[in-house]
């Protein structure tokens, strides 16, 4: 339980003279600071040689700060292991699917399976925790860093004895794995497990069973590795929460189950500003980390006060974007703002990344930015805890992710993500909060639900998707859905099958488009809108059309469709609609489902709000270059101005408002 909107970056002092520690911790303060993160990547720090651990500088900065009103996020520092540790033990090293050894020199550089890296690991953490774990400082354990950020699995002998063992637990018996794996094609049957590798390089398409059941596994791993360390952290500090820094939509690691495994949910989020939809980008990322952390407040970890190093070109983050879009994070559940990094690095790979306390020091925008920010922040306690409420939720499952990108389609250029975001732009604009949720989840509460390309179905999940719209949902549901099993094995019948009923109809034909090739849906209001990359011929059970195609051997079929199914409806969607005919369909779903947007608002203006049962607070964000008129429902109190606002409400550009409601 915070009691101050959290405030502050990551903290290197390894990189510094205890001279520089004195003066950071005096900015700090000055820049309203009151937490960083620390000792992220310090392994080679706090143990120099072999068991040799050295906390006396840690000591230092962390009392240091302690007295200057800094709290710690304390890292584990197990992201870069230090290179006597590869001199001793080679064999951390990760190895990629062509057998190529990935060096140190640089960071994670370390393989999940290695026994040597996991012990090492351990003693450190808990030589760390231990000397710890009575200091009032220490306020969130941050584990490791960005959990499979650079690595795609490891593929060395060790990881491939640890798959052999986590496809035993999974499958029991050869003869289960086999039918998994649909080995009878290719000839591809194992009699034995030593047989059975990791998918490395292979002439042609690899196993698509066998990739998924890797997906799991690896991510599996990295979990494994973060278990570790929490049940050491858990034993020596119970009172203390723990995360691990995520990384957005980031695919290989499933972040529903590590999430399940942390306290709070922490997210390192770096929009490229200078694209004009970086906003909606960063909305659905925050709304991610707030379903993951089951509507929980969650806490941005990092993002950059302006530039990166890492694209092509850095650009800026100019006037006033830094400040909107730490605003936007709260607006969608965060209780805190963090950076990376609090002073700019002079050596390293990361020394032209931006900073908080930039190499120029505090004559310089950024820093004025910094203060400023700090010093409003607080006077936002109040807010703190408060939870954002969506009726509208997006599926989404890592494994269809997984199973859904695999190779060898009938479109290959069928995406996950591109489809998330298209929907999720029209609602981001229509000011409807969104949560995600795995298909999985209670779904009960909310009045309308999404569910784009959930191409791999589980039954429990086909089951829950039936239920929620039998028991009166509303469910929009896009084309290649419920196609394959959790082995990804083909449903096969009238598909999508665990849906057909429930959509109330059956699809006889996948029609793959050629590059450039369109079409157009003639909608039931009377419009056509263009369409492309793909179309299901649907045969009707039931279902009524809302649109059809207007050309091809197949123009006249329906192309969108709603039926009504027990107390609820089901829209179907059978093809890629261009961004006016979704805005259409998805007006008619909300329409349906009663789903409002939080407020009404002029383009380019964000509207949300959070609520803790006695106040609802509306934060309006109006990221346009003109200021912007917005009717609000009642007066209200501006926490950042402090003024009184009556029903209506100006608001320049870039600016920002939380409003208490009377
Ligand atoms: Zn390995």
């Amino acid at each position: 339980m915070v009691t101050h909107v959290i405030y502050g970056g990551d903290y290197n002092p390894e990189q510094w003279t205890p001279e520089v520690w004195e003066e950071d911790a005096r900015l700090m303060q000055e820049a309203g600071v009151n937490r960083v993160s620390l000792g992220i990547f310090a392994w080679v720090k706090m143990e120099p040689a072999p068991g040799q651990y050295d906390f006396t500088w840690l000591d230092q900065v962390i009392d240091l700060l302690h007295a200057h009103g800094v709290q710690v996020n304390l890292a584990t520092p197990t992201a870069s292991p230090p290179p006597w540790l590869i001199r001793l033990h080679p064999e951390i090293l990760p190895v990629t699917a062509d057998g190529v050894t990935l060096w140190h020199g640089s960071r994670r550089h370390y393989c999940p399976h290695s026994r040597a890296y996991r012990e090492y690991a351990s003693r450190l953490v808990t030589a760390l925790a231990e000397h710890y774990q009575n200091h009032p400082a220490i306020s969130l354990w941050h584990i490791d860093n960005e959990y499979s950020c650079h690595e795609n699995g490891c593929f060395c002998d060790a990881s491939v004895e640890a798959f052999r063992q986590w496809l035993q637990k999974r499958h029991g018996t050869l003869e289960n794995l086999n039918k998994a794996w649909g080995t009878a094609f290719w000839s591809q049957t194992y009699t034995d497990w030593q047989e059975i590798q990791a998918p490395k390089r292979t002439p042609a398409f690899i196993n698509p069973s066998q990739k998924l059941d890797w997906e799991r596994f690896c991510s599996d791993s990295w979990i494994d590795c973060f278990e570790d360390q929490k049940v050491i952290l858990r034993r020596t500090t119970p009172n203390i929460p723990i995360t691990t820094n995520f990384m957005n939509f980031h695919r290989s690691l499933d972040y529903w189950k590590l999430a399940a495994a942390e306290n709070i949910v922490s997210l390192d989020c770096y929009p490229d500003t200078s694209l004009p939809d970086w906003r909606v980008e960063s909305g659905m990322g925050w709304d991610m980390m707030r379903s993951l952390g089951g509507g929980r407040p969650w806490l941005l970890m990092e993002q950059a006060p302006t530039h990166v190093n890492w694209r092509q070109r850095n650009t800026t983050k100019r006037p006033g974007i830094m400040r909107l879009g730490s605003y936007q994070a709260l607006a969608h559940g965060s209780d805190g703002i963090m950076f990376f990094q609090w002073r700019a690095s002079v050596a390293g790979a990361e020394k032209f990344h931006s900073a908080m306390l930039p190499h120029v020091g505090t004559d310089s925008r950024v820093w004025r930015e910094i203060t400023s920010l700090g010093g409003e922040l607080q006077k936002l306690d109040e807010v703190l805890s408060s939870r954002v409420q969506a009726e509208t939720a997006i599926l989404f499952d890592w494994e269809n992710w997984w199973a859904l990108e695999g190779q060898a389609k009938v479109s290959n250029d069928i995406r996950l993500l591109p489809q998330v975001k298209a929907i999720y732009t029209e609602l981001f604009q229509r000011n409807i909060s969104v949560d995600f949720a795995h298909p999985e989840s209670d779904l009960s509460r909310y009045r309308l639900v999404i569910a784009p390309h959930v191409y791999l179905v589980s039954e429990r999940s086909a089951k829950n998707i039936d239920q929620y719209v039998a028991q009166g949902g509303t469910l929009l549901m896009t084309f290649f859905s419920g196609i394959v099993d959790d082995n990804d094995h083909v449903r096969a019948g009238h598909m999508p099958v665990p849906f057909s009923n429930l959509l109330g109809l059956w699809i006889e034909e996948f029609v793959a488009y050629a590059e450039a090739q369109t079409n157009v849906v003639e909608a039931a209001n009377g419009q056509g809108y263009p369409c492309e990359l793909w179309s299901d011929i649907i045969r009707l059970t039931g279902a009524e059309v809302l649109g059809h195609y207007r050309e091809d051997y197949f123009a006249g079929s329906p192309a969108i469709t709603r039926h009504r199914y027990g107390k609820g409806t089901s829209y179907y969607l059978g093809t890629e609609l261009a961004r006016d005919g979704l805005a259409w369909l998805l007006d008619q779903a909300c329409a349906e489902a009663g789903v409002r947007p939080v407020l009404e608002a002029p383009p380019g203006v964000e509207v949300t709000s959070r609520s803790n049962g006695t106040h609802t607070w509306l934060f309006v964000l109006n990221h346009s270059d003109v200021e912007a008129w917005v009717k609000l429902p009642a007066p209200a109190t501006d926490l950042i101005s402090g003024s009184r606002v009556e029903s209506l409400m100006q608001l320049g550009a870039r600016q920002v408002a939380i409003l208490r409601l009377s």
